[in-house]
């Protein structure tokens, strides 16, 4: 049996992986693909002449040290430092975003900042609603019901296509980093001592994961496109081949690790034999909120000088528009930019089967609506389509996860970790953490301490989920 290390997707966890093993110099390491480019959700893609992303993407500062300074190595003056600029429509006035002293008292509505106070003065004395915490429950002890009602709730119904009543608790501690009054507060003065700041490679989101490709391949990791995972023996508690489909035939690789960073219900459904019935019905519980991206071509140089544009209304069903090129302040190309939409949806939804043309002009509409006209001419649409965009934390999918989560834990050579892998709502730096902590549980000798990675994942459950 080959003693080396098989990952399963070049998402930056995969990536993260096999950077680190390859500096440490343990493998042989292989990493099959089913894309044409690595970086998964984090990837970039070019539209003419530039480069767009999979919807709104930022390294964040909060990424551990050590990571940090390996992309800053990695990446060189290409990793730039750049303010945030955005803006939160809410009762139809545009809020900056982050939030800034000044601006809150210029452009707040009246009617919100005088919810927001009394909400704040009676916090000490509003009782939790009777039965088990939710979603609403959390946000609405925390932060009170004004900036639930107005922004939370909204946006929420819209990302995860659910009542917040109906989402579980985690969703809100995970997804909400400014979760009560205090906690908004320390983040408006931060914003006045420039912590509303944001790392961004000049060639785009995905360039972090090229860099992490090619020092992995320089360490001597081998990398497989095109090469879509279908099925992974499995001899009681161990995994043994894993078989891919790649230019219409089927290969395998037999490593003495397999590592895991496809969507674990994907994972699952590719064991043979197969899990137990309990651990199947479990797995169909484990549910996935979709994404569709839609990319509008503009004959124009800029559309406006925002990042990015929120919009919490139920009215207008995009969550979110960015404008790429204002991620790395690029210049070229002079006549034209590209708009990116984000319209989260189900799989079975009639939104998912819209053409691209429907879903352009569902994005000209959304705009018009939010006062933000497109007035130049839409050169083009296209879209991306993310089936696995976020893990869905319906109340009670708890028991669910747990069911899976075990029984894969059980397995003694198969690790699943990464946004996908774990079902957690995670950035970046947490999937390239994970990838980190996964190596630092390998010996010289390939071995896996689970001990070790029970603790790691401890902490990754601390973390918090940055927009
Ligand atoms: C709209 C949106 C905005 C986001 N914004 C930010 C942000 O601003 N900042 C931030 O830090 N994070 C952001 N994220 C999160 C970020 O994209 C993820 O944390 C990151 O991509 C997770 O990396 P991963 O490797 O775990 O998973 P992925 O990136 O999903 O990678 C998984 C890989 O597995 C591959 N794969 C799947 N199935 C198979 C198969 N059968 N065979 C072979 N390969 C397979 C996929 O092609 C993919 O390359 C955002 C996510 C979304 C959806």
């Amino acid at each position: 049996m080959s003693t080396g290390v098989a990952i399963l997707g070049a998402g930056p966890a995969g990536l993260g992986a096999a950077f680190q093993l390859a500096r440490r110099g343990l493998g042989p390491v292989t990493v099959l693909e089913q894309g044409a480019t690595v970086g998964g959700t984090a990837g970039s893609f070019p539209i003419e002449g530039m480069r767009a992303d999979f919807g709104s993407h930022r390294l964040h500062p909060a990424c551990d040290a050590r990571i940090l300074a390996d992309l800053k190595e990695l990446l060189g003056d290409d990793l730039l430092l750049r303010p945030r600029h955005g803006r939160i429509r809410l009762q139809r006035r545009w809020i900056h975003f982050p939030l800034r002293p000044l601006d809150l008292a210029l452009h707040l509505p009246g009617s919100f900042a005088a919810g927001v106070a009394a909400d704040t003065l009676v916090k000490p004395w509003r009782r939790a609603e009777p039965g088990p915490a939710t979603f609403a429950s959390v946000l609405e002890a925390g932060l009170g019901p004004t900036i639930c009602r107005e922004f939370y709730f909204p946006y929420a119904r819209k990302i995860w296509g659910l009542a917040p009543e109906d989402l579980s608790p985690i969703q809100a501690r995970r997804r909400v980093s400014a979760g009560s009054p205090g906690k908004l507060m320390r983040k408006i003065l931060a914003a006045l001592s420039g912590v509303g700041r944001f790392y961004y490679p000049r060639q785009g989101f995905g360039q972090i994961s090229t860099r992490l490709q090619a020092a992995a391949r320089d360490g001597g990791a081998s990398f497989l496109d095109h090469a879509r995972v279908v099925r992974i023996e499995r001899q009681g508690e161990r995994v043994g081949r894993v078989f891919y489909e790649r230019g219409g035939e089927l290969e395998s690789v037999a490593a003495g690790q397999v590592w895991s960073t496809l969507p674990v219900t994907l994972l699952l459904g590719c064991l043979d034999p197969a899990p137990p019935e309990a651990v199947l019905a479990a797995a169909a519980a484990t549910r996935f909120r979709a994404m569709i991206l839609i990319y509008l071509v503009l004959d124009q140089a800029q559309f406006s000088e925002y990042d990015a544009h929120y919009f919490p209304e139920a009215g207008i069903p995009i969550t979110r528009v960015s404008e790429p090129k204002n991620y790395s302040a690029a210049a070229t190309p002079a006549d034209l930019t590209v708009l990116c939409a984000e319209l989260p949806c189900d799989t079975e939804s009639d939104a998912w089967r819209m053409s691209d043309s429907q879903l352009g002009e569902l994005v000209r509409q959304s705009l018009a609506a939010a006062e933000l006209p497109v007035r130049s001419n839409i050169r083009n649409v296209l879209t991306r389509r993310l089936p696995h965009a976020y893990p869905l934390y319906r109340a009670g999918y708890e028991k669910h996860w747990e069911t899976v989560d075990h029984w894969l834990g059980r397995l003694d050579n198969l690790l699943t970790f990464g946004r996908q892998g774990l079902f957690a709502h995670d950035n970046t730096h947490h999937a390239l953490s994970m990838a980190y902590s996964a190596v630092d549980c390998l010996d010289g000798e390939l071995r896996f301490d689970r001990r070790r990675w029970h603790d790691c994942r401890r902490v990754f459950e601390s973390h918090v989920v940055e927009d």
